[in-house]
């Protein structure tokens, strides 16, 4: 069992398999991408396989792959065929951009995945190409539509961008009209690859609540589990829910249960913090079993307890990309 040093049960490691990603959304990448790392530096889908199986001999009993886009990744179903296998791992989660998956929808419903969170930031065609630079509309909506028939757990995110999408707030709710999907609107974080540097934002989760209140004043406040990151709630009439994630606000981090391992191997026991440890030369190394586990839990043994003590290392400046975080 992972316990942190605040007495938190770590069960849930979010793995990035990649840094690259076929679209650039303007919010987490340059245009130009970002110095993405050299096929060496990133663990094979052997040495992801194995860390897998440590951490879930560690008690973590959910693993959400992410990226990057993970299906850039050609040899994904591999390591997510191997995930399947894993008796003690309850849940396996993707988080994408619905791009690429088309073709292993089936296959992903075979081997038991439930949960697909699709990012989708706009509903409006010319808006989406602008912000992720890319004109894939049809495509993400054509494997969206597919993963709801087929009876995946569909969790459409969207980053509420100021001056970029706010108006398509409510429109982006007619998803949850119309389907039994989670649309959840997230605060955005300054990750971007860039310097970006704000110490407040103006769409914070009041501001969304209250605009959609203004349209759809009927809701429900759902129960959601203690370790979720979003509020949930229902608009009566709607086959699907809305939720919001306060990313950048952090109300959430006191039942944090995450655990993050990125494609180069690094250990990131909070978003806002730097990388703890780095795990690929140890899973390369001799007494691979014994030292990663080590390096994992010396690593949670000094866990900040809030985002905001984990940013305090920052300066408020960060130049890191969500798509080597993985979200
Ligand atoms: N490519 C996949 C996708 O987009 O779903 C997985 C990786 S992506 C980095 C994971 C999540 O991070 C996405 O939901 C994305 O919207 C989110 N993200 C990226 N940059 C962000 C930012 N600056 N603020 C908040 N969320 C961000
Ligand atoms: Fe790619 Fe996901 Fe980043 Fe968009 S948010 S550029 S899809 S990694």
């Amino acid at each position: 069992m992972l316990i942190d040093n605040h007495h938190r049960t770590i069960n849930y490691l979010r793995l990035a398999v990649t840094d690259r990603c076929n679209l650039r959304c303007n919010y987490c990448m340059p245009s130009e991408g970002i110095q993405f790392a050299k096929k060496e530096q990133l663990l094979t889908t052997e040495e992801l396989c194995r860390v897998s199986a440590l951490m879930v001999a560690e008690g973590i009993d959910k693993i959400r792959i992410t990226g990057g886009e993970p299906f850039v990744r050609k040899d994904l179903m591999v390591l997510l065929r191997f995930l399947a296998g894993l008796k003690d791992l309850k849940d396996i989660s993707i988080t994408t951009n619905a791009t690429l998956i088309g073709p292993y929808i089936e296959e992903l419903k075979e081997l038991g995945v439930t949960n697909v969170n699709v990012s989708l930031d706009a509903i409006d065609r010319e808006n989406f190409k602008r912000i992720t630079r890319r004109d894939q509309y049809d495509l993400v909506f054509q494997n969206l539509k597919l993963l709801i028939d087929k009876g995946f757990n569909v969790r459409v995110n969207c980053i509420v961008l100021d001056g970029q999408n706010t108006e398509e707030i409510i429109p982006m709710l007619q998803l949850a009209k119309d389907y039994p999907v989670s649309v959840r609107f997230l605060e955005e974080m300054p990750f971007n690859g860039g310097s970006k540097s704000f110490n407040s934002i103006r769409w914070d989760h009041h501001k969304i609540l209250d605009t959609i209140s203004s349209v759809y004043p009927e809701y429900d406040k759902l129960e959601s589990p203690a370790t979720s990151t979003s509020v949930n709630y229902k608009i009566k009439g709607h086959k699907g829910s809305f939720g919001i994630i306060p990313s950048f606000s952090r109300t959430f981090c006191g039942s944090c249960n995450r655990l993050r391992i990125t494609a180069k191997g690094d250990v990131i026991t909070c978003l806002y913090g730097k990388p703890k440890a780095n795990i690929r030369d140890l899973i390369r190394g001799d007494n691979s079993a014994e030292a990663v586990t080590k390096a994992v839990r010396q690593a949670i043994g000094k866990r900040a307890k809030t985002g905001f003590e984990a940013q305090e290392n920052f300066d408020g400046v960060f130049e890191n990309s969500m798509t080597s975080i993985g979200g």
